[in-house]
């Protein structure tokens, strides 16, 4: 299969806002909402994404999504087609989890790639309340992304405030 690299853009600005085929959620393991981008999501999609999320702990789920991995929803009432929750590793001084971050945006692609998304905006995960270094963050999704085998367009990094855009914007 012959694929075109995958664009990378930087916006700055609120993940939720985006008119993507696929948000991707900064969840927790629980997948039953947090703060961050995980609240702004669920407020701006509302029920229906949380009411999807409980039908996952119901089913293949039940003891929640672990970290690394990904999965899709509904996006409710966004715009996007799709919701992909992944669990970042958070953070630690004294044992490298960089594999499970880059795991995040590959696997995010890889359930992007199953939808068939042609456009899908990431948040920075693991750099809010998980605490990771917002450098070493970006450097990790952006070499990621660049690396990753994916039918996926444009993969666009949505940057909450402007020190995460520099960091971004620095890396690529
Ligand atoms: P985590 O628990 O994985 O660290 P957070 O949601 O706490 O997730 O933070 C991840 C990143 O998302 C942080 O850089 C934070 O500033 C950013 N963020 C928070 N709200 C939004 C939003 N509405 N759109 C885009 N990014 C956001």
């Amino acid at each position: 299969m012959q694929v075109d690299p995958v664009a990378i853009t930087l916006v700055r600005g609120d993940i939720t806002r985006q008119a993507v085929d696929v948000i991707v959620n900064a969840a927790n393991s629980s997948l039953l909402g947090g703060g961050g981008v995980d609240g702004a999501i669920h407020r701006a999609g509302g029920p229906a994404i949380l009411d999807a999320c409980r039908v996952l702990r119901a089913g293949h789920y039940g003891r929640g999504l672990p970290t690394g991995a990904a999965v899709a929803t509904t996006a409710g009432r966004l715009t996007a087609d799709w919701v992909i929750h992944t669990v970042g590793p958070v953070w630690s001084p004294t044992e490298d989890r960089s594999d499970l971050l880059v795991s995040c945006y590959r696997e995010s692609l890889r359930v992007a790639d199953e939808l068939g998304a042609r456009t899908v905006a990431f948040p920075a995960t693991s750099t809010g309340v998980y605490r990771w270094p917002i450098d070493d963050g970006a450097r990790i999704a952006i070499e990621t992304v660049r690396n990753a085998k994916t039918a996926v367009a444009e993969a666009r990094f949505v940057l909450f405030d402007e020190r995460a855009y520099a960091a971004f914007a620095a890396e690529l």
